[in-house]
């Protein structure tokens, strides 16, 4: 066993606080990890809020993690002690199922068991605790690696924010030609222009803070729209190929619908906690389509890490001190967060 120190929340209601615990000693396969930073995601605080509903405490959260290989396993073969590395949301799966074998281990149909927090570790049998720690000992399969030219504070919010929009705009064609939305200028959406823009769509932010519109095209944003303001809306009316909503808290998606092409699609990947209301009929009269997404498999994952070291791509970061944590949940509440936290993990000596 591994003594580990981090920060969990004991309750619903507590706010985060240090913790102490342990991880499983590194087997054959493992890796263990010195953590270096972990990005601050809205799961995180649905997570340590027990939003969802599916917490255990004391819970740890964090699955935006960079760190170095400090050691590793006898069999393993992909990774090396020094090698700059990311665990994102998941650090297991069935690996047998359909779903497994072809790489999308997001959608096993062992369900969530394998999450990086939030999930319950196949080798002991214990809760599984996250990346707001000083290391994790993570099953090679599951260790991504991260090109060395990123800055690798600003990486580590790729491993849920960037995945959670690569995957999408993938598999629902963003490109040269299309139009593509993106809903909520936070960490998942700023994501989302960069990798929207790199990838050649025509990118366009919604967002409901006047304050971010200039942040937006600074981003790479081509064309921003404040969603609350129906004219603006109107003017973009029927004209988009695909959206990706990343909003974390429940919204009205009919004035959004009213904005996509005959037939194009509205995914949902931000995760409210209550349900979304929506008049049916704009879906209804245009075929449009209504989808969700999960983050992405580790396969896709290392070639979005990939296209983003060949890119330049990383995420605007507001490094905090672990000490901090709480205000910062506070802050992505108000929608005050430029545009992801990055905990420092030297800070949890101090
Ligand atoms: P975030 O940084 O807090 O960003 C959310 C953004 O949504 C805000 O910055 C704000 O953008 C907008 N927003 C917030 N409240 C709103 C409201 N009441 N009405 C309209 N817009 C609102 O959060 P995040 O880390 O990007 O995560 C977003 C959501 O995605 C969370 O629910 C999270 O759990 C979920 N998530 C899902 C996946 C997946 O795999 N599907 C992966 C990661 C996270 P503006 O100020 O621009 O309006
Ligand atoms: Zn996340
Ligand atoms: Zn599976």
């Amino acid at each position: 066993m591994l003594v580990c120190t981090g920060y969990a929340a004991e309750s619903p209601s507590a706010p985060l606080a240090p913790y102490s615990f342990t991880r499983r000693a590194p087997g054959q396969q493992d890796v263990e990890i010195e953590i270096l930073y972990c990005g601050v995601c809205h799961s995180d605080l649905h997570f340590a809020r027990n939003e969802w509903g599916f917490t255990a405490y004391p819970a740890v959260p964090g699955h935006e993690i960079v760190g170095r290989v400090k050691s590793v396993g006898a069999g393993v073969s992909k990774h090396k002690v020094g090698d700059l590395v990311g665990v994102g949301c998941m650090v297991d799966s069935c690996r047998t199922c359909p779903s497994c074998q072809e790489g999308l281990e997001q959608y096993c149909d062992g369900g969530l068991a394998g999450q990086t927090y939030g999930g319950v570790e196949k080798q002991t049998g214990e809760p599984s605790k996250g990346g707001y720690a000083e290391r994790i000992v993570v099953d090679e399969s599951f260790v991504l690696r991260i090109p060395e030219n990123l800055n690798p504070a600003a990486a580590a919010p790729l491993l849920c924010a960037g995945i959670t929009l690569y995957s999408p705009l993938r598999h629902w064609g963003a490109g040269p030609g299309r139009k593509v939305g993106i809903i909520g200028l936070g960490g998942l959406g700023h994501m989302g222009v960069k990798l929207a823009r790199a990838m050649g769509a025509h990118t366009v932010v919604f967002t409901t803070s006047p304050g971010k519109v200039a942040d937006a095209r600074r981003l790479g944003a081509d064309d921003v729209i404040i969603s609350k303001d129906p004219e603006h809306m109107a003017q973009h009316a029927e004209s988009f190929d695909l959206i990706i909503d990343t909003v974390s808290a429940s919204h009205d998606l009919a004035p959004y619908f009213g904005t996509l092409k005959r037939e194009a699609t509205l995914v949902q990947v931000g995760a409210p906690d209550k349900p979304l209301p929506f008049n049916v009929f704009p879906l209804l009269m245009k075929r449009r389509n209504f989808a969700g997404s999960l983050i992405g498999g580790i396969k896709e994952t290392q070639e979005m890490l990939d296209f983003c070291g060949q890119h330049n791509i990383t995420a605007d970061v507001e490094m905090i001190p672990i000490q901090a944590i709480n205000e910062a949940y506070e802050r992505m509440l108000k929608s005050d967060v430029k545009y992801r936290f990055c905990i420092d993990m030297a800070s949890l000596k101090a």
